[in-house]
């Protein structure tokens, strides 16, 4: 089917945790863990950024406690000329031209980069944005937001999902229904926002249809390709950062699922893994 549709991935900065947490077994040698982003240009309502990775301003929102104990515990890695408004600009994209953000969920590595597109609309889920603006400070840090990176200004950039009734399967042909919902948000079948509840408050995904093929967006539904392709869970310590575990596991093993369903036709693509990320970021654009 011919969508029109273009997908570029890019990388802003990284964080390093131990292995193990995301890899039982995989030792405390620190892994990398890369802030995805995707570029989508739709024929219709132009450039769509999903997600803004880090950004300088994270190291500003940690500079005094509790917001501290974060940058401790996740540091953050962003070299000069890195962050994604810069990036965009060596492709001669000015952040002006991106129309519509879509934040996947509030964390801080998915959030940074906002105060560079004071023009775009910021779709989200309405229950990511209720969170960061109602939970108290210290369970605000304990559950990796830091509420300084939503700009005052931004609030009046919001527009929220709130309709999630196409099971995923009859977006890509299944043969059994998957219980993951979606909405076709610019009701052309091209891009579908899909609800990943579990690992933060109003987590969503973004399930693409290019002409032959499918990405999925998955955000942090799951932090390593092998999460799906080897039923790898990660390690007690990350559950704790969940908004809630057991609809994480629920939407894990859906997707589980899901993956088994589907030929390589559809790429599933976790935020944070570094070997999926890298192989389509060598790909450029994706149509
Ligand atoms: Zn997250």
């Amino acid at each position: 089917m011919q969508t029109g549709i273009k997908i570029r991935l890019f990388k802003a900065g990284f964080c390093t945790h131990p292995g193990f947490i995301v890899l039982p077994g995989s030792g405390i040698k620190p892994k990398k863990f890369p802030a995805g982003i995707a570029l989508i240009e739709h024929p219709k309502a132009g450039y769509v950024l999903f997600d803004t990775g880090y950004h300088p301003d994270f190291h500003k929102s940690t500079r005094s406690f509790p917001e501290r104990f974060y940058a401790m515990v996740t540091p953050c890695h962003l070299d000069h000329g890195e962050n994604i408004a810069e990036q965009l600009q060596t492709l001669d994209i000015h952040h002006s031209a991106i129309k519509h953000l879509l934040l996947s969920h509030f964390h801080a590595d998915h959030i940074a980069g906002l105060v560079d597109f004071p023009d775009a609309t910021i779709h989200c889920h309405q229950a990511g944005l209720d969170y960061i603006n109602t939970a108290n400070r210290i369970n605000r840090v304990r559950k990796g937001y830091l509420k300084n990176l939503v700009p005052e200004k931004a609030n009046q950039q919001f527009s929220f999902f709130d309709s999630f009734t196409i099971d995923i399967a009859n977006i890509l042909d299944l043969k059994e229904q998957i219980g993951l919902y979606a909405q076709d948000w610019f009701h052309d079948q091209s891009l579908y926002v899909v609800n990943l509840p579990g690992h933060a408050a109003g987590h969503i995904g973004l399930l693409i249809r290019l002409e032959n093929s499918f990405v999925f967006l998955l955000a942090d539904a799951c932090w390593l390709k092998d999460s799906l392709a080897k039923h790898i869970d990660q390690h007690w310590i990350a559950n704790i950062l969940s908004d809630d575990h057991h609809a994480y596991k629920d939407t894990l093993q859906k997707l589980r699922r899901c993956y088994e369903l589907c030929d390589d036709s559809v790429k599933f693509v976790p935020s944070h893994c570094e070997e999926t990320i890298a192989n389509l970021m060598a790909k450029g654009w994706m149509s």
